[in-house]
């Protein structure tokens, strides 16, 4: 599978600590280098028939149909892509037009990542995303009118701004349009970030946690009586339409990371690729490589293998980490995991481990109990 990352916004949303840049002047440059960076690590992966194509970002859809041509041009040149390879491409809805749609489905594209956040004008202001509503419902008809793409709808909550009746209208908005996936992400303070800088300053408040919670909660339960599977902590799908590219990172299989920022795995060892956009472009052009690795040891995969395995509903399987990790990591784990079930943070099933349904909310915490 491939991560692509496209590294540009025309606005920098307030909560955002994803690599990117405001600054459009370098979008011709930059799909060089991606080219070239592509060309260059055509071998990384073991096989070259692809299972998942993922557009992230910044914003895929500020890229000129020229650009985007020649980014899929280069793909195809060196990887094969059947009926069954997913490919998804993050849209803001600022840049769904109907031209638009027919262009990225006839490069293959078949699935939409789509940023809508909120249905609420006073959330999407208080994100400084630079859409509003009107837009949002306005692409989402050309979706769905358009009707040869099938899309995910991103959405937030926990802001200040979004209070529990504007949560449970917004996930109301999002199941009437019976979107074949949904991710609802909690909004989190990162450092480095504008509302990092209006917290300390008073500007905007974080929420408390317990309003988190309780959104959270209420996510699950309207989606999962609306038929949607909540198969990771901040993704749910209808019946077997979990993301493929998603799924491959949970089950650690590996990736190629393309663009400034994009991490890479192939089992051995994790690089990351510089996350500036200038020094990017310019240590492709020079070195071809714009590469930091590290390699992995025995612990760092028992860890990583933890913390996503227990993110899904399939938890840790038995069989797998007897397979893949030995005595020492084993035992570790089974006296370990005792503590968890017994204060209800776990349940041990048959084949497998998985959290509690408290436990859903502090993945995380209950994960680092477990580490090594
Ligand atoms: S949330 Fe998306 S659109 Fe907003 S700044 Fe971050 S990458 Fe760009």
């Amino acid at each position: 599978m491939i991560y692509i990352h496209i590294p540009y916004c025309r606005q920098a949303c307030h909560y955002c600590n994803f690599h990117f840049s405001t600054s459009l002047n370098t979008t011709d440059t930059m799909v060089k280098a991606i080219i070239k960076e592509i060309d260059t690590r055509k071998n990384y992966l073991d096989s070259n028939l692809l299972s998942s194509i993922y557009f992230g970002g910044g914003t895929p859809s500020i890229l000129t149909k020229e650009q985007l041509g020649l980014i899929f041009n280069s793909i195809t040149k060196h990887f094969k892509i059947d009926s069954n390879t997913e490919i998804t491409f993050e849209a803001n809805p600022e840049d769904i037009t109907y031209d638009n749609l027919c262009f990225w489905n006839e490069l293959g594209i078949n699935r939409l990542s789509i940023g809508i956040q909120s249905f609420h004008q006073e959330d999407l202001t208080w994100m400084n995303r630079i859409h509003n509503v009107d837009q949002s419902i306005k692409a989402l008809d050309l979706v769905d009118d358009f009707g040869k793409l099938d899309y995910s709808m991103d959405l937030i909550f926990g802001s200040e701004s979004t209070s529990n009746k504007n949560w449970e209208t917004n996930l109301q908005m999002t199941i009437d349009r019976k979107p074949s996936h949904i991710s609802c992400y909690a909004l989190t303070v990162e450092e480095n970030t504008a509302l990092h800088h209006h917290v300390k300053k008073g500007t905007k408040k974080e929420s408390p946690q317990q309003k988190i919670k309780s959104q959270f909660y209420l996510a699950r339960k309207f989606l999962q009586e609306a038929g949607y599977e909540h198969y990771e902590i901040s993704n749910y799908s209808l019946p077997g339409k979990n993301a493929v590219h998603n799924s491959n990172y949970w089950a650690s299989k590996s990736y190629l990371g393309i663009g400034p920022a994009a991490h890479s795995y192939n089992g051995i060892s994790r690089s990351w690729n510089l996350s500036n956009n200038i020094h990017y472009i310019k240590a492709i052009a020079e070195h071809d490589n714009a590469q930091v690795s590290e390699q992995l040891t025995e612990t760092d995969k028992y860890n990583e293998f933890i913390m996503t395995r227990l993110r899904t509903k399939w938890g840790i399987n038995k069989k797998e980490i007897l397979q893949n990790f030995n005595a020492k990591y084993n035992q570790y784990f089974n006296s370990e995991v005792q503590s968890l079930i017994q204060s209800k943070l776990i349940i041990e099933n048959k084949d497998s481990f998985t959290l509690s349904e408290s436990a859903l909310i502090i993945a995380d915490r209950v994960s680092s109990e477990l580490f090594y």
